[in-house]
């Protein structure tokens, strides 16, 4: 591992090229992979969504990464993930989401085992110097490789401030150990995650990101880099860098860097390739556009709130809007995870298990993460709207996303 990091641009849309060149810059997989070696490649695949809007790793990122690992000829390759938070059911599952982001052509056209993680065989294993889990699950296939090459979006989020290499290894977990994750604190466990499946090498697909509330196309960025390290920490230090967002800010890179020796300061990277100030943009936080975006609306965190809730939650408040109830939301308080209180003794929605305790709550929605559905006519009756035109709202929606999805596979 060295603090070399590549910053690559994606010309003419020949995105091979810049992957090729990013990696080159940033030392290649020579002294990574022989023909000896398992080799995991892990995108980030949340959940499905139309390609190129910054949700998931792309398809095209995916498949130039894969030739590079295939030229040198190792034991074997397996391009694995498991969706958010775990639960793998139709219009939110692993499959859909390779199919969506071109992940599943991809491995089919280059011969690659394509293996659903949440599914996978899991292996509980001590954290050495565990900072809050002492042991925690993870995938066999993640285990039994030699090699992890982590290749996330450049996204920000709502809890971790940016989701990068360290934190998309949440994916190698079982679906009741990644919500247990937040509970304990997210930063944290990312890095005790992370002292059993540290990735070997990161390429962050920053061709297109996401900021804010991961709503598309408003939150979507456009920013046609590449970004290649053998340093997962410094990768990182260098995307979160790049959205605006100070590294010294995210708190699980600090916790990384203590473990490790290391500095979260820019200036300990050694930048190759394109200068990162004439790239650099300003993405907004989670908690910024949502203020803006829905102004009517409170949402209270508690510490183990976790993005099973909050990602739904944020899409059923934006169907309810969309279904023209933007009015009737005003006043709403949702809370998410264990707060104590909520601070409002009207309209207020408790999602979750986390949060079947709370005192004075309107409504509740139980679950872990609660069921979309039940969410969005939760909130709709707590608001005096109707559910069934919130929910046809909801169906009209999903059905343009995935026309759109399957227009760019088609493409
Ligand atoms: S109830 Fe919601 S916030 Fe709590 S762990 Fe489950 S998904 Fe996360």
């Amino acid at each position: 591992m060295t603090n070399r990091v590549a910053i690559a641009r994606v010309a003419s849309g020949d995105v091979e090229s810049a992957v090729r060149e990013a990696v080159h810059l940033a030392g290649g997989f020579d002294q990574l992979i022989d023909s000896g070696s398992r080799v995991l490649i892990k995108p980030n695949q949340c959940k499905p969504s139309p390609r190129h809007c910054g949700c998931m790793t792309d398809g095209d990122v995916v498949e130039a990464v894969t030739k590079l690992v295939l030229e040198r000829t190792p034991a074997s390759v397996v391009i694995g993930d498991g969706a958010i938070a775990g639960y793998d059911f139709a219009g939110f599952s692993t499959q859909e989401a390779f199919d969506s982001s071109g992940v599943t052509e991809v491995a089919k056209r280059l011969g690659v085992e394509l293996r659903n993680l949440n599914k996978d065989f899991f292996e509980e294993v001590r954290v050495p110097d565990a900072l809050v889990m002492d042991t925690v699950r993870i995938a066999r296939t993640a285990l039994d490789s030699d090699v992890i090459i982590s290749i996330p979006v450049l996204k920000t989020h709502i809890r971790t401030h940016a989701t990068l290499a360290l934190k998309n290894m949440k994916g190698v977990m079982p679906g009741a150990e990644k919500r247990k994750s937040h509970r304990l604190g997210l930063d944290m466990a990312i890095v005790d995650l992370c002292a059993v499946v540290r990735p070997h090498y990161a390429i962050i697909d920053a061709t297109v990101g996401m900021e804010g509330l991961w709503q598309h196309p408003q939150d979507t960025k456009e920013m046609g880099l590449i970004v290649a390290g053998s340093d997962a920490l410094y990768v990182d230090v260098v995307g979160a860098a790049l959205m605006g967002i100070d590294p010294s800010q995210v708190m699980h890179f600090h916790y990384m860097a203590d473990r490790e020796g290391k500095s979260v300061a820019l200036d300990g990277v050694d930048i190759v390739g394109e200068r990162l100030e004439d790239h650099r943009q300003v993405f907004t936080t989670g908690f910024d556009v949502f203020r803006s975006r829905y102004p009517e609306v409170t949402i209270v965190q508690g510490e183990s709130a976790c993005s099973g809730c909050t990602n739904e939650l944020v899409s059923a408040i934006t169907y309810l809007k969309q279904a023209g109830y933007g009015e009737q939301m005003t006043g709403l308080t949702v809370v998410v995870g264990d707060a104590a209180d909520s601070g409002a003794r009207e309209k207020v929605v408790a999602l979750g298990k986390c949060a079947a305790e709370l005192p004075g709550a309107s409504a509740y929605v139980p679950g872990c993460p609660p069921k979309e559905a039940e969410m969005v006519r939760t909130l709709a009756e707590v608001c005096g709207a109707d559910p069934e035109t919130v929910m046809a709202t909801m169906a009209q929606a999903r059905m343009k996303l995935w026309n759109a999805s399957s227009d760019a596979i088609e493409r």
